[in-house]
């Protein structure tokens, strides 16, 4: 018996498998039973949420998707809070009834002491069932949340994933969901267990004597209580502040390291020594606060403790004296004082965790129920095989509703035809490619392919039949193999080398160490911008589409890359309708049609021998490029 992973592993690092030890095979044996299956994992994605998922998000509503590991948790708690209390409760028995004349029993003592030990086997058992019961519900609870949220974000729309928004996204899904689990894992036991231990201690503090109870509780609990919570108010701020001072520091830090060139040749160094003397100085003076009030706080609650137990001899000593009060109780209330002011302590504490642990619920909720602003629609059906033609009508649209950037265009594309969008940068060209895909929705008219307006289809069938290569293609962690066959996993090896060699990709791999198998490292940055290019137009043809939307790349390739990549780009268009965002005029003239899109209107279309008769916006782009490249083909040495 041996996971099947294991043998294929060495295969595949090229070591022969020489099997196991015999003599290691029975632990090998007993270690796999004691192993939990680990299926594969299934998951489901909708484009639509699903029940679950629109359900609203709380701590309870999480806890809850576990009850057996929360009952149980529970359980144990109570057995833990209750048994780590009996040790003074049996140090009584002992002394009243184990040691003080005329009651001197070895056995009573012999059983309270064993009982002791009892207990205390107990608390270790149940602390460690219950540390380990917490470990899985909180594991548990995280990786679901994780999964939850990661789904969610997949279903939004293009127009949330701005620049600015990827930091927040980052530490929803870092910071907040760490604070979260910090709070699963330990935060909410510790509640539980110092508050139980509370309970537990005050109902035998009054079952023992009730006056001597009072007292202690009436002395120790305000003091105490009032002093932690300054403390927690008091220490919140000074985190904060200390918080803020480092990331000041940080970014003043790296704020000059990037700038160093400017900060060098403006002569700003003094300046800038000054100036971050000045934010270290704050950072310093926020952490002398924080030392400040640790000193008080500890040494505080110290001499409460100590105080307390001062009045507890005065006052129990002359209780025993009036036979109030046995010795052996007074025993149990010197121990039991110092057990109580723990959980007030550590309470208060935990109150921190548990705070920032909401927060990052409350946050975690807001962006769950953040709705997607392009939305399939309810009834949405399957997009039929299509033939591809294209067509706007009266199309407007904003991303600001408020400030439209294409107005009112009209154009139909044809089945199989090649047309190229020009014009000034920010005219609105890959808008309108970006209508074409649905990452967004038109503000007013409508998008068809084949007559189906884009919004009553699903986005599956949609974008299985679209195509899109983006200006600076995306490549993912792994093979080149897997970044050829992103749109189609199950694609035949057969498939994968035809798309190879329609591309005319062979000699690159040939040049990779493990051709297919070369693993593409970091987006891809090991490779040439031609190369990764190539592999983007690879994918686009290994995907089939019957229309694709394609924005050429304007990175300056080399003269030999640019041939391979227009050859590429000549085997990729061939049948298929297509839409290329043209940064060179010399990729619009091949086109059928070319359409200039200027201020998000359409201001000509045309082939480019009919567009340069006519005289238009077209020819002259077309004279002012004809200039240059002149210009540039006669050096003026
Ligand atoms: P082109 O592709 O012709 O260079 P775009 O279609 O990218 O032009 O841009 C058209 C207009 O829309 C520009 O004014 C641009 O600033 C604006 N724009 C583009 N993308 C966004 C966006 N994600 N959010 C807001 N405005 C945008």
């Amino acid at each position: 018996m041996f996971a099947p992973g294991g043998q294929s592993a060495a295969t595949a690092s090229g070591l022969p498998f020489g099997g196991i030890p015999a003599e290691l095979q029975d632990g090998v044996d007993r270690l796999l039973e004691s192993e939990p299956e680990h299926p594969e994992p299934t998951a489901v994605f909708h484009h639509r949420e699903s029940e679950e998922d629109l359900r609203r998000l709380t701590l309870w509503r999480l806890l809850t998707a576990y009850p057996k590991l929360l009952w149980i948790a529970a359980a144990l708690i109570v057995v833990m809070s209750v048994t780590l209390q009996a040790g003074p409760y049996l140090t009584e028995i002992a002394v009243n009834d184990g040691m003080i004349p005329p009651h001197q029993h070895l056995s009573v003592i012999a059983l309270a002491a064993l009982a002791y030990l009892v207990c205390a086997s107990v608390t270790a058992l149940a602390q460690r069932s219950q540390v380990r019961t917490t470990g899985r519900l909180a594991a548990g609870v995280m990786n679901d949340l994780r999964v939850r949220v990661f789904a969610h974000l997949q279903r939004l729309s293009l127009d949330f994933f701005t620049d600015e928004k990827a930091g927040v996204l980052m530490s929803r899904m870092t910071a907040d969901i760490e604070n979260l689990q910090q709070l699963l894992q330990d935060g909410l036991a510790q509640f539980a267990i110092q508050g139980l231990t509370m309970v537990v201690i005050t109902a035998v503090l009054f079952t023992m004597n009730v006056r001597l109870a009072l007292i202690t509780v009436l002395l120790i609990v305000p003091v105490l209580t009032i002093l932690s919570l300054w403390f927690r108010s008091a220490s919140v701020n000074a985190y904060d502040k200390v918080r803020d001072g480092i990331a000041n520091v940080l970014a003043d830090l790296s704020e000059s390291l990037h700038g160093v060139r400017i900060v060098t040749s403006h002569n700003r160094q003094r300046h800038n020594v000054i100036h971050h003397r000045n934010v270290v100085g704050r950072y310093r003076d926020a952490n002398i606060y924080t030392a400040q009030l640790n000193a008080l706080y500890g040494p505080g609650t110290q001499m409460l403790s100590v105080l307390g137990q001062g009045a507890l001899l005065a006052i129990g000593g002359d209780m025993v004296l009036h036979h109030q009060l046995t010795i052996g109780a007074l025993f149990a209330f010197f121990l039991y004082l110092n057990r109580f002011l723990q959980p007030i302590q550590l309470l208060v504490q935990q109150y921190n965790t548990y705070q920032q642990g909401q927060a990052s619920v409350y946050k975690l909720r807001t962006l769950l129920e953040t709705r997607p602003s392009v939305p399939e629609a309810a009834g949405a059906y399957e997009l039929p095989p299509i033939e591809g033609r294209i067509s706007f009508r009266h199309v407007s649209f904003g991303y600001d509703p408020d400030t439209p950037v294409i107005h009112g265009v009209d154009l139909t594309i044809e089945p199989g035809e090649t047309v190229a969008f020009v014009g000034p940068t920010g005219a609105g060209k890959s808008t309108l490619a970006k209508l074409i895909t649905r990452f967004y929705d038109p503000s007013e008219g409508r998008v068809l392919i084949d007559g189906h307006d884009l919004r009553e289809v699903t986005f599956r069938s949609l974008r299985r039949q679209l195509g899109v290569v983006p200006q600076e293609p995306f490549l993912f962690a792994g093979t080149v193999k897997d970044n050829l066959a992103f749109a189609r996993p199950e694609a035949a090896d057969s498939e994968v080398d035809e798309a190879v060699h329609a591309v005319g990709l062979e000699e690159m791999l040939g040049r990779l160490p493990d051709g297919l198998d070369t693993l593409v490292h970091e987006r891809g940055q090991s490779l040439s911008s031609g190369e990764r290019q190539l592999i983007a137009l690879g994918r686009a043809f290994l995907a089939h589409p019957r229309v694709l939307v394609l924005d050429e790349a304007t990175s300056n390739l080399d003269l030999l890359s640019e041939t391979k990549v227009e050859a590429a780009l000549d085997v990729l268009l061939e049948g298929r309708t297509a839409v290329l965002i043209a940064h060179r005029l010399s990729t619009a003239m091949k086109a059928d049609r070319i359409v200039v899109v200027d201020d998000g209107e359409i201001a000509e279309t045309g082939s480019h021998d009919e567009l340069v008769a006519a005289g238009g916006r077209y020819a002259a782009m077309y004279e002012t490029w004809m200039r240059q490249a002149e210009a540039e083909a006669v050096p003026s040495s």
